[in-house]
């Protein structure tokens, strides 16, 4: 890791290129929910007050590439607005002349946002021609959109190669909560995952597992490891292909890897469905298990006591269905009972951790879903790679 940071250049005078995730919900033309600008604001606000001028660049939803009405930029503009007290310059468009012209007289201080990135299909493609018309609007290029450096489009891989290019304080402590608990944890170490697929995730098991103490599994991919086992799931969410990989992992993992004992079983795939608990030896063949058991909650516990680290990516059930949300919001509750460093995840696992009221008590909670999977899968994102490295770990190799 070891990137520079905003910290490591002059940037009075200078005009800076920020890319930031507001990619946020909106509703009836304002912004529904502020997390992820007021996650930016740090880099914002020091940028301003270095004497730097700020050009913000963003994605919204997916307008694949058109312009879409809906999708413009203005509610997220005017709310930033109030959010740092001064005016925000908002841009019809990210490139062109008007835009240049604007970016060519911009002063210290001043706070321009340009239009959605996605309106035009090169930022997906990264088309070096549209990144080096961004670059050309500003001096030094600031990544602080974590949740989109797994993708390498136009504004986080291809701009970097016209600017100096350092990360924001939102990408630098991503990187290294996430970077830390991968190579130096505090032990015992403890990763939990869950969720609905194992295939997007196997990548994710294999890295977790060759660096934890102990590995809990639920959600719906844990039935793919209960039938690998020779269990019956009976309706539940299976993915026959994974099976033998499934098997594998658990040769692999020996005594590390530990699976639910008890499930809650429905007889649909509904709120209201009947639903009762039993062992995993018998799930009967028209039920299917929807939520994790109180007997696999204790066991869990019991893993989670002495833990110094635990890192929890995906629901243990389908707590969308409040009769299933037992063993997700009582797997947050434990959480917030020990003494581990905890670091959260995924949308989902968010999610349920807000609506149990518990967020706040997570130790970290990731700003990007896709980007800190692949961070846990041990590859290297290409608008992380695309920065450039601290002077120390240059000269120490
Ligand atoms: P993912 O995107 O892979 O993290 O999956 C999240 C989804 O997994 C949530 O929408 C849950 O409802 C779903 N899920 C969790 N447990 C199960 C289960 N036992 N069966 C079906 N879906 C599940």
């Amino acid at each position: 890791m070891g990137k520079k940071t905003v910290r490591d250049i002059e940037v009075k005078g200078k005009r800076a290129l920020v890319r930031v995730d507001f990619n946020v919900p909106l509703a009836d033309g304002q912004v529904a929910d502020d997390t992820r600008i007021r996650a930016a604001l740090p880099t914002i606000q020091y940028l301003l007050e270095q004497g730097a001028a700020v050009i913000l660049m963003s994605h919204l939803g997916r307008p694949k590439g058109q312009v879409r009405e809906e999708l413009r930029m203005d509610p997220v503009a005017r709310w930033l607005s109030e959010l740092v007290g001064r005016e925000v310059v908002k841009l019809d468009d990210c490139v062109g002349k008007e835009v240049e012209s604007t970016a060519a007289n911009l002063e210290p201080g001043q706070v321009v946002l340009l239009e959605n990135l996605r309106f035009h299909p090169e930022e997906e493609e990264n088309d070096l021609d549209f990144a080096q018309h961004l670059a050309s609007l500003a001096d030094v290029y600031v990544n602080d959109a974590f949740g989109t450096a797994h993708r390498a489009h136009a504004s986080t891989a291809g701009v970097p190669q016209y600017l100096p290019s350092v990360s924001g304080f939102l990408m630098e402590r991503e990187l290294k909560v996430l970077g830390s608990v991968l190579t130096n944890p505090i032990r015992p170490f403890v990763g939990i995952l869950g969720g609905a697929k194992v295939s997007g995730k196997i990548g994710v098991i294999r890295n977790l597992l060759s660096r934890v103490d102990v590995f809990l599994l639920g959600g719906g991919m844990a039935n793919t490891f209960l039938k690998a086992q020779g269990r019956e799931v009976g309706q539940s969410l299976v993915e026959d292909e994974s099976l033998p990989v499934a098997r594998q992992i658990m040769e692999e993992a020996g005594g590390k890897l530990v699976l639910p004992v008890d499930v809650v079983v429905a007889d649909a795939f509904a709120a209201d469905a009947k639903a009762k608990t039993v062992s995993v030896q018998q799930v009967p063949a028209k039920w299917r298990i929807l939520d994790v058991g109180p007997e696999t909650l204790s066991l869990f516990e019991e893993k989670l006591a002495s833990a110094k680290t635990v890192i929890w990516n995906g629901p243990m059930g389908v707590f969308e269905f409040p009769s299933f949300a037992a063993g997700t919001f009582t797997l947050a509750r434990i959480l917030t009972e020990t003494q581990a460093t905890t670091i959260v995840g995924g949308g989902d696992s968010i999610a349920a951790l807000q609506q149990a009221g518990l967020l706040d008590r997570m130790s970290h909670v990731s700003t990007g879903g896709g980007a800190s999977l692949e961070l846990l899968e041990g590859k290297t994102l290409p608008g992380v790679a695309a920065l450039e490295d601290k002077e120390e770990d240059v000269e120490g190799g």
